[in-house]
């Protein structure tokens, strides 16, 4: 298998790293588990604090060395990059702050006399995580678990390899002892070899449905736990109350940010039928605005996407929704005037039930609008998806906005803003988007014993 960073805008290979053998595979569970050891009375949080404390103090120093590596692994933005930074260093301020509080034993007064929950590790966990965030997506699950005495084996996408081992490296040199979070180039079949191993106990992966599907089969086969972050469809449903200038201040970046490369990023636009052409005129004004070039240079608003395949996937796509009857709005130009894997932002309208792209995730810059008459029908085709990540309602009336929102089969929803994620909200789907949380007290809560 090669992990290699391929640099999406130059196309030149940066790094390729050498396969994990199956001795340093033993060597990480042998290390982990011996840790799990120690901590699972609960023994060695306040030393486990002090390494995220420090941890978020090596992220805010070298944010924007830690940024660079992420833009030449996958592409992204280099102010896009930093906020990643950021963003996992709170997660880093918040584990730290309310780790005692999540970690004390919960009083429960019974009728036969007091009993109490206590919250122990519950083992070493196989963590199997994708590109578009390569380091939040590792921080969401390392953070939490670390706090909570779970040591974990890692196995990151085989295009963002060089991040991901610059974030095991920072936790190494955070004080984390050697065994804490282990980075592999492993393969499929090591990382089923390892989930069915005596001394690990629960598996998480966030990723496609079918790695989801392969990682859940792997840990059930074992009878072990596992977590699932999966794809999304995320309807954007706006109200007929909604006010169009406010909008078009976020539109264009809910599908944009990230090169439109984001789990929860809107990707179905249900819009009432009226406002439809002034809709498409606000997403065509901020998709043709885009500067595309090297992300690494700050002026640059459209990055290329991860790499080839992730380019030929999405062209696929489009072009089979045409094929089948969508209408193109806008884009889907070859960009010639760029070496990189760009993708030109594009609209789709006319996509019908039948069309074979209605229940697909498009990964990359490709926005679809659904015209509704009723919000009966908002909410049914909304619904109408084997997705359930989040969703987003735009509407003046906040409380019938809520109200709408909680008809949409999703974990995540968010009023008149685009997706976000923050430490202490849950973050999760219903549906083929997965099961379990990642974050927040609820995310915190998923690998300990509750004994
Ligand atoms: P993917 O193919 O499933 O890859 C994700 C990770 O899983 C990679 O490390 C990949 O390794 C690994 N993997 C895939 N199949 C595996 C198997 N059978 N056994 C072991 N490991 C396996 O996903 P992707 O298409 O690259 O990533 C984008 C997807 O992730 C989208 O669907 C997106 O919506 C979803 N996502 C979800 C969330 C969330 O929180 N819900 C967040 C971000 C992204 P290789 O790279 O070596 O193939």
């Amino acid at each position: 298998m090669a992990y290699q960073t391929v640099n999406p805008y130059t196309n030149e290979v940066e790094h390729t790293y050498a396969d994990t053998t199956p001795e340093e595979v033993e060597k990480a569970l042998s290390l982990a588990h011996g840790l799990y050891l120690k901590w699972h009375d609960g023994s060695g949080l306040e030393e486990r604090k002090a390494v995220i404390t420090k941890l978020g103090t090596l992220l805010r120093e070298r944010r924007t060395e830690m940024a660079e590596l992420m833009t030449r692994d996958m592409g992204k933005l280099i102010g896009e990059a930093e906020g990643e930074v950021d963003l996992c260093a709170s997660f880093c301020d918040y584990y730290v702050e309310h780790a005692n509080e999540f970690l004390a034993p919960k009083p429960i007064y019974t009728t036969s006399g007091n009993a109490f929950i206590l919250k122990q590790s519950l083992g070493v966990l196989m963590a199997v995580e994708p590109w578009n965030f390569p380091f939040y997506q590792i921080a969401r699950v390392f953070i939490p678990n670390f706090i909570v005495g779970n040591p974990m084996l890692l196995k990151d996408a085989s295009n963002c390899p060089t991040s991901a081992q610059a974030f095991a490296d920072l936790v190494l040199e955070a004080g984390a002892p050697e065994g804490s979070l282990t980075n592999l180039f492993v393969s499929y079949d090591q990382v089923s070899e390892i989930i069915a191993d005596p001394r690990v106990a629960g598996a998480c992966l966030t990723g496609s449905e079918r790695g989801g599907r392969s990682v859940a089969t792997e840990a059930a086969k074992s009878l072990k736990k596992s977590t699932l972050e999966l794809g999304g469809n995320d309807a954007f449903v706006v109200l007929e109350d909604a006010d169009m200038d406010k909008l078009a201040e976020i539109l264009p970046q809910t599908r944009l940010y990230n090169a439109g490369q984001v789990c929860t990023s809107s990707k179905r636009y249900i819009v009432p039928e009226k406002l439809v052409p002034q809709f498409v005129n606000i997403l065509k004004d901020g998709f043709s605005k885009v500067k595309m070039g090297d992300p690494l240079d700050r002026s640059t608003t459209l990055a290329p996407l991860s790499s080839k395949k992730a380019k030929e996937k999405l062209t696929q796509q489009v072009q089979l929704a045409i094929d089948n009857g969508a209408k193109l709005e806008y884009g889907f130009e070859p960009v010639e005037d760029q070496e990189g894997q760009f993708f030109m932002p594009t609209i789709l309208t006319g996509v019908t039930v039948e069309n074979p792209i209605f229940d697909q995730e498009m990964f990359g810059p490709v926005a679809v609008i659904y015209p509704y008459k009723t919000e009966e029908e908002a909410i049914e085709i909304a619904n109408n998806s084997s997705y359930g990540l989040g969703n987003t309602v735009f509407g003046t009336n906040i409380a019938h906005a809520r109200e709408v929102a909680s008809k949409i089969e999703a974990g995540m929803s968010w009023i008149n803003a685009g997706w976000a994620s923050l430490p202490e909200l849950p973050f999760g789907g219903v549906k083929h988007s997965g099961y379990g949380r990642e974050l927040s007290e609820i995310g915190f809560n998923e690998f300990v014993t509750n004994t």
